[in-house]
């Protein structure tokens, strides 16, 4: 047992615990990372970074983006909608750099990364709590749960830390596909009426595809997404021997988790382990970037009340507005795509809104 004692362990390396881990090692914290994996590791993700991810990024990551895209193409039935924001509004980055770039920062920030360290235990003892991680016992005065929708801070490990139920979740499942002549292009594309509840998506990032499938309908497990993914590859004509790499994962459907479940007087749950994905499209880069933001400036104020505070007052009220429409848009996507059909400027007004504006403005 080692007897240093960390401020903050930090359990893992995906965007929101690598952004922790670099914000409070800058402040002179005594920080831990513990990341499962070796890095650079696999994430089935589209990886499509938002104008309001890109804002929080640091430069040095910017420079990982494959693909600016100019816009989306979406489609349902005999609609085809272009929409676009002033400038291109979505980055596309592999997530395995990008990633691993992140953490990397928070190294160089002063943050201890242990890869391959997979955190298996978890109790309060008097001054914080104590992990057991490959093997190795870990101390740490406060913990910030950054393990994903699947890690184990949702089930026992959160409660034996005193957090709340985590949030409910969504099924996707992600097709990685090889493009070598870039014939995917540069435009987003999404088809809405592949799956019910939900929709497909090709995400292009030279030389990779992104294509895959996500269903916010009541029981549309891994069959149904397996068989909608297999019709859809079919209907945009990727034979099976392009696809790399399939994988399904979860998507936490955001603003679900009560204020007590984000936070206990020694631990905080950010990103994708509090259930911040955007309940209309599953985008959770930004808000795991954003939150990993607000924890830090929590845990340095040691108010981690206030941290789960500010995740209610400042990203649920926007979850409420999506998770609004996802259910009037999902229900009936044909009548949505004939009024935005119709009005251009409308539909290129929403999709720069649910992009959060415009990342182009902020390229080098
Ligand atoms: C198919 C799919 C497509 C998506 N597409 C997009 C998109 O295009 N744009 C977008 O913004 N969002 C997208 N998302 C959502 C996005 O991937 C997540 O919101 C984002 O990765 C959340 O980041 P995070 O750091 O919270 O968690 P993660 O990125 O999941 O990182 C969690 C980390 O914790 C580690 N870990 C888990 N358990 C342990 C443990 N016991 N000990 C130590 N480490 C552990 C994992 O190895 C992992 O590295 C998509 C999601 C899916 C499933």
């Amino acid at each position: 047992v080692g007897a240093l004692t960390y401020d903050v362990a930090v359990v893992g390396g995906g965007p929101a615990g690598a952004t922790v881990a670099r914000l409070l090692a800058a402040r002179g914290a005594l920080v831990v990372l513990l990341e499962a994996e070796r890095l650079p590791r696999p994430k089935p993700c589209g990886g499509g970074l938002t104008a309001r991810a890109v804002r929080l990024l640091p430069q040095e990551v910017r420079e990982l983006v494959r693909v600016r895209a100019p816009g989306a193409r979406v489609r349902w039935g005999p609609w085809e909608v272009e929409v676009r924001s002033p400038t291109p509004g979505v980055w596309l980055v592999l997530r395995p750099a990008f990633d691993a770039a992140l953490v990397d920062l928070a190294r160089q920030a002063g943050a201890e990364v242990r890869e391959g360290a997979r955190v298996t235990a978890a109790r309060r003892v008097a001054d914080g709590v104590e992990l057991q991680a490959a093997g190795a016992t870990v101390r740490a005065h406060r913990l910030v749960c950054a393990d994903g929708a699947t890690g184990p801070f949702a089930g026992p490990l959160g409660r034996a830390v005193g957090l709340g139920p985590a949030a409910p979740r969504v099924g996707a499942l992600e097709a990685e596909v090889d493009d070598p002549d870039g014939a995917g292009g540069v435009w987003l594309r999404g088809d809405f009426d592949v799956v019910r509840g939900g929709y497909a998506w090709v995400f292009p990032k030279a030389g990779v595809l992104s294509v895959g499938v996500a269903s916010w309908a009541r029981g549309a497990g891994g069959r149904v997404l397996h068989e909608a993914l297999r019709r859809y590859l079919v209907r945009i004509g990727i034979e099976p021997a392009r696809v790399v790499r399939l994988r399904g994962h979860p998507i936490p459907v955001g603003g679900r988790c009560p204020a007590a479940a984000l936070w206990s007087p020694v631990a905080v749950r950010v990103g994708d382990a509090a259930g911040l994905a955007d309940p209309l499209f599953g985008e959770g880069i930004s808000h795991a970037l954003e939150s990993a933001h607000f924890a830090a400036e929590a845990l340095l104020a040691d108010d981690l009340a206030g941290y789960a505070r500010r995740v209610v007052r400042e990203i649920y009220p926007g979850f409420r507005v999506a998770a609004l429409a996802a259910r009037v848009f999902y229900a009936r996507p044909g009548p949505w795509f004939a009024v935005l059909g119709r009005m251009p400027r409308a539909a290129d007004a929403a999709y720069t809104l649910a992009v959060g504006g415009s990342a182009g403005a902020l390229a080098p």
